[in-house]
């Protein structure tokens, strides 16, 4: 099968990549001239576990390829991918803004000349695909195709992982030949027997919503109870372990924490708010999420404020993880954006490390100053804020951090140390919800 994905981003490029290692003669197209170049000297523009190698592996097999350019390889693809970006629109209303997906139908429909499948990739509002689908006839009566959606659910930082053994492959199809083809692309994880779930195209648009939704409301849910936790004495922990081993509702995403961020939840509990708008629908719930979420970031901020005596003016503050989840450098949405605003807004200087997010977050935050470990960060400082749970803020060497730092003042928004151990090496600890009010 030859595939062509426009738009080379986290999700472009690994999906690009894991059809390639199916066996499919795939062409990555993206309008970044400089990422382009950059892929095609082999160097991989994401920080992604595993992504580099097989890249690698499967350009030289001659197998993936990259181009700015869209001919040949859209006239030529039986299947198009688009898979560019649909951040929030620069309105600050929530819409989706999809320009980009609008951008590149255009780009397609003048190529387009057998049968083709064009598939969204891409999370767009329910109705989208058929706009593209409009799109294309528009600008092409001649055009011989189908609009298909297949939405995404792929983590970053396990994002090669997912696509390779995804829980689940959703087809938004109309007609059986789009079917076929797109099932042809998946048939090497029938072998492992992955479920698909082939619907019509309004469906698989809104379950992509509605699992992110899902998602997004069990972390505000267990973030509520973790708030609760800490006025009645109860540890949010044991009660995540409690509900979770109860199989309808699921161990998974039930982890406290500083509130969702990434590119995905923050913009798509947004986005499925506007559509609910649109049609009239009342989305209480998902209203709620998103305050809450919010309102978490808030507490985070007024817990460390706490922690340091009730003011932040004039005290060096260590953040550790700036990027919005381990084993990634996207700083979408990162909880660290903003929090560390609020801090530095009232004369905190902040000392921060990360292991891959330091140059994106350089752009974002430029008043912070960056760190080469974790125990440069601390140097000095009034208080250590872990933000971001990678494994090699796991097994920091505490004593000595202890002794870096000016007051031995752990916030630890992540739970990642057992409060008495902290306390028993001379920390004022605090956590998420594990004890008493803030
Ligand atoms: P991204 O911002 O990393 O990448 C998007 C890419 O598209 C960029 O490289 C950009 O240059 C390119 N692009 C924009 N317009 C183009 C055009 N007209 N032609 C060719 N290329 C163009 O975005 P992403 O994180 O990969 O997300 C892509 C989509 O997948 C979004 O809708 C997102 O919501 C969804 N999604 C993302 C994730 C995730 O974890 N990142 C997971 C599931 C779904």
């Amino acid at each position: 099968m030859k595939i062509a994905v426009i738009g080379t981003g986290y999700v472009g490029l690994v999906s690009g990549t894991c059809f390639a290692e199916f066996g499919h003669q795939v062409a990555c197209i993206d309008i970044d001239t400089q990422k382009i170049q950059r892929l095609r000297e082999g160097l991989v523009p994401i920080y992604e576990p595993g992504l580099q190698p097989m890249v690698e592996k499967n350009c030289a097999a001659g197998r993936l390829s990259f181009s700015s350019d869209f001919d040949p390889f859209v006239g030529e693809a039986d299947v198009i991918f688009i898979a560019v970006g649909t951040p929030a629109s620069r309105r600050g209303d929530g819409y989706a803004d999809l320009s980009y997906v609008f951008d590149a139908a255009r780009a397609i429909a003048p190529r387009l000349r057998d049968y083709t499948v064009v598939v969204n990739k891409s999370t767009v509002p329910v109705g989208t695909a058929r706009q593209v689908a409009r799109i294309i006839a528009q600008e092409n009566p001649h055009a011989h195709f189908d609009v298909a959606s297949n939405p995404e659910f792929l983590r970053e930082g396990a994002a090669i992982a997912d696509f390779m053994r995804p829980d689940r492959v959703v087809l938004g199809v109309e007609s059986p030949q789009a079917e076929e083809r797109l099932r042809a692309i998946y048939r090497p994880l029938y072998l492992i027997e992955t479920p698909f779930v082939v619907t019509t195209i309004e469906t698989a648009e809104l379950i992509k919503y509605a699992s992110n939704a899902f998602l997004a409301t069990k972390i505000s849910f267990i973030n509520e109870m973790a708030n609760l936790c800490e006025e009645v004495g109860a540890d949010v922990h044991a009660v995540a372990k409690g509900m979770g081993l109860d199989g309808r509702i699921g161990r998974k995403f039930l982890h406290p924490g500083p509130g969702y961020g990434g590119s995905c939840f923050p913009k798509d509990t947004l986005a499925l708010l506007r559509i609910a708008q649109e049609h009239g629908v009342a989305c209480r719930i998902v209203e709620a999420v998103v305050e809450v979420n919010a309102a978490q970031k808030a507490r985070m901020v007024r817990k460390i404020r706490a922690a340091l005596g009730g003011t932040e003016a004039g005290k060096i503050i260590a953040v550790l993880g700036l990027a919005f989840k381990p084993e990634t450098d996207d700083m979408r949405e990162a909880p660290a954006l903003t929090i560390i605003p609020a801090l530095t807004e009232h004369g905190a200087i902040v000392r921060a490390h990360d292991p891959q997010a330091m140059k994106e977050a350089a752009k974002l935050l430029p008043e912070v100053q960056y760190c080469s470990s974790p125990y440069e960060a601390c140097e000095g400082a009034h208080c250590v804020v872990l933000v971001t749970e990678w494994n090699e803020y796991r097994a920091l060497d505490l004593p000595r951090i202890k002794s870096l730092l000016a007051e031995p003042v752990f916030v630890d928004l992540r739970n990642v140390y057992e409060p008495h151990q902290m306390k028993a090496l001379g920390f004022r600890y605090e956590c998420v919800g594990r004890k008493g009010p803030i």
